[in-house]
């Protein structure tokens, strides 16, 4: 068994009182949180462009900005759904 030599700490919590909040967004359902003002902007972008193809599940909230890409969404979904059952 090998234990890893690098002990560097690589959490990347947001430390309290740091004074820099991290904006979280509005979207409904979404929850996505960034301290980057840049990166919050290009995400609340991809809600207003990826609004074509959503999905169907029940609370699930996900939309694609292709269609290939929410139907491997909705069929790993559906894979998953079919292992459940029982
Ligand atoms: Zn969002
Ligand atoms: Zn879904």
């Amino acid at each position: 068994m090998r234990i890893g030599v690098t002990t560097r700490n690589t959490l990347t919590s947001f430390d309290a009182g740091a004074g820099e909040r991290p904006s979280v967004c509005d979207f409904p359902g979404c929850g996505f949180s960034c301290a980057d003002q840049s990166n919050m902007a290009r995400h609340r972008q991809t809600h207003l462009t990826s609004r074509g193809y959503k999905c169907t599940f029940a609370g699930c909230g996900y939309a694609a900005k292709q269609q290939c890409t929410l139907k491997s969404h909705v069929l790993r979904k559906v894979r998953t759904r079919l292992l459940d059952k029982g």
